[in-house]
Order: structure tokens, then sequence, then C-alpha cells
């Protein structure tokens, strides 16, 4: 078998965040999506879909895949997908080992394992080894919204879905107290930072939000490659301390667990190196005792290969739902929908299923 061609396909998704006449906050102001579609087609006619992370870098994945990593694939075995990783990641180790370039290579990688279960004619978690019956547990994983009023009318309309688990993204006590007041003790609340503080300021902020019982504070200190300060903040709190979006590779991850820095790890397949290296990250984890709770606020190929990996791990965690409304979706709703809490795997061959064409040229960004 050979690849043929490699298309990339750059959408812009309006959403809402649930919310209305709320001034939503600065931190990850947006009101569309950004997205970085890949087919690789080959000469059997097997054509494989994978995405790369893009949230506000859309324009510059996609050059790095057409002009970095396009002319590598014409002609190769797709078959021989961890090989193409391997070399894909020694060619452009130059470019840097986080980021842009690490972030191309995952879609193209998720593509390739797309097409390797269709030729086995099997759904990709029978193909990792998995028959694909867990029950996966979902969590909401509400906007930053910066307003008491706005985050506890969303937790309320995500616990009434049956949502057992909501992660707020905020930085602020006043937010964190809400949640917890409108949700009882029923509901576990986790609350993603994203980066914001000194490792004193981090100290302090959690020291003052134990008496919320939060299942995890997320990202608390800037940069998020500062394995050691979150090391000594996890010895000084209470709160289990998750990070990992922002690491890219099984390295990475392997300086995180070494320093003892988090409970849970957090790996992202449209950043980490694609499922090559998240199946790495979780045997590494394993080895380390480390739960994985994979990143996934995806709403194309990179969200369907996460059900399939998390099929395929004994304990895969907490799985992420990104709590906002699309125009469209490129794939049926319901797969992004948790019945009573929980998502469920296709069961179709490869990913399970194909991007919707008319979205894909609905919300096509034009591009010189
Ligand atoms: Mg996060």
């Amino acid at each position: 078998m050979k690849i043929t061609n490699i298309e990339v396909f750059e959408l812009k998704i309006p959403f809402s965040t649930g919310v209305k006449n709320k001034v939503s906050s600065n931190f990850l102001k947006a009101d569309a999506l950004d997205f970085c579609l890949v087919k690789i087609e080959t000469d059997t006619g097997i054509i494989g879909w994978g995405d790369a992370f893009a949230f506000h870098c859309r324009r510059a994945v996609a050059e790095a895949i057409n002009t970095m990593i396009k002319p590598h694939l014409i002609g190769k075995n797709p078959l021989d997908v961890q090989q193409i990783n391997f070399e894909l990641q020694k060619k452009l180790h130059l470019f840097g080992r986080y980021g842009i370039t690490i972030f191309a290579i995952s879609a193209v990688d998720i593509a390739l394992w797309d097409i390797v279960a269709k030729h086995s004619n099997l759904p990709l978690c029978n193909f990792l080894g998995s028959v694909g019956e867990k029950k996966l547990p979902a969590y909401a994983s509400l906007w930053r919204y910066e307003d008491a009023e706005a985050v506890q009318d969303r937790c309320q309309y995500a616990k009434n879905l049956g949502y057992k688990y909501i992660k707020l993204h905020e930085v602020f006590t006043s937010e964190v107290k809400a949640a917890r007041n409108i949700l009882g003790d029923d509901i576990p609340i986790m609350v993603d930072t994203n980066c914001p503080w000194t490792k004193d300021e981090a100290r302090q902020m959690l020291n003052s939000w134990e008496e919320y019982s939060l299942y995890w504070v997320e990202e608390p200190i800037n940069p998020p490659e500062d394995f050691e300060s979150l090391s000594n903040l996890r010895a000084d709190t209470f709160i289990p301390i998750a990070a990992g979006e922002n690491a890219c590779t099984s390295f990475e991850f392997k300086k995180m667990f070494d320093a003892e820095a988090v409970d849970y790890a957090q790996p992202s397949v449209t950043k980490v190196g694609g499922i090559t290296e998240f199946k790495k990250i979780n045997h590494l984890a394993d080895t380390y005792g480390v739960q994985v709770m994979p990143h996934s606020p995806y709403f194309g190929p990179g969200f369907l290969a996460t059900l399939h990996l998390a099929q395929s791990m004994p304990n895969p965690g907490l799985l992420e739902r990104f709590f906002i409304d699309f125009e469209a979706y490129l794939y049926p709703k319901e797969i992004f929908t948790p019945q009573d809490g929980f998502f469920k795997t296709p069961d179709t061959i490869g990913l399970g299923l194909d991007p919707d064409k008319d979205v894909i040229k609905d919300f096509a960004v034009k591009t010189l």
C-alpha cells in the first residue's frame, strides 16, 4: 500500500458558550473554533482522517503539514505508521520538540492509524487490543466565564444533562465557591487554571481552595514545564494536581513523572505526537503508577482517537467534553453527547466515522 496524496482542510466553526448577555473573559476569547483536518489517500482507495491541535494556530499547523511533512510521506506505506512517526520526529527535531511541528505530526499519525485499522477491517480500539465495550465516563469542561452566576447556570445545566463530573476554567475563588454552592457535595469539581501563577501564588490559592474538596486543580503554575515547582506544590497541598496538555512526546512525560509532579497526567492526542506517542505515554504512566486523564476538548478525528485509546486502557480515567455548542458538527452530535454521563466509542471500522463533507465545505477558511 502507498500514500498517494495528503490534503489539509482548514475550518472555523462558530460556537456558543451557552450563556447570553454575559461578557466573556478575555482569556480564551473566541466565538469560533479552529480546525486543521488532514486527509490521507492511498493507492488502495482507503482514506484516513486526522487532526492537529489548531486553536489559534491553525494556519501555522496547516503550513507545517503541507511544507514540512507532506514531501516525506508520498509513496510511503501507511501501515508502517510507527516507523513513519519515528522518522518524522527524527527529521524535524530541529524545529522544536514541542508545538507546531509535533501538532502537525500528530494529525498525520492519527490519519495513518485510521488507515491501518480500516485496512484490518476493525474498529481502531479492537486493533489496539480492546473489545470496545467499556463505558467511558465524561466530564463537562466549562468555558471560562469569570462570572459566578454564569458558572452556576452552566454547572446546573451540565448536572441536569447527567454529567457526574464538572470542570471549571476559572482562576478566582468566587466562581469556585459558586460552583460548589450550586452543586452541593454530590458532583466532583475540577478547576483548570491554565498556568496563571508563580509557585508562591499557586500555593496561596490552593491553600485557600482546600475547603472546596476539588477533584483536581489543573496547571496552576507558569511555565507548564516547571515540574520541580509543580512537584513542590503537590507536596504542600491536599488537592490533587493534573497537567500534561502542554507536554509533547513521552520524553516530556517521563520528566514530569520522574519529578513526581502530577497525580493525573493529561496527554492530548492532537499534540503529543498522535496515537503512536499517546500509547507510549500510557505505558509510561502505568509503570509510574500515574492515572491518565486524556485531554480532549476536540470535535474532529482527535476526539474519536481519544475514545479508541481510552477503550484500550485498563483504567481510562475521565474524558473531557468541551462544554460549548457548535453551529455544525463534523460527526453526528450523539458522539459528543454522553448518555447518563458516559461516552460510547463507535464500533465501525477505523476511527469509526469520516467527517461530514458538507460541514468541511461550508466552514472552510479561505486561504491565499
Ligand atoms: Mg486544561
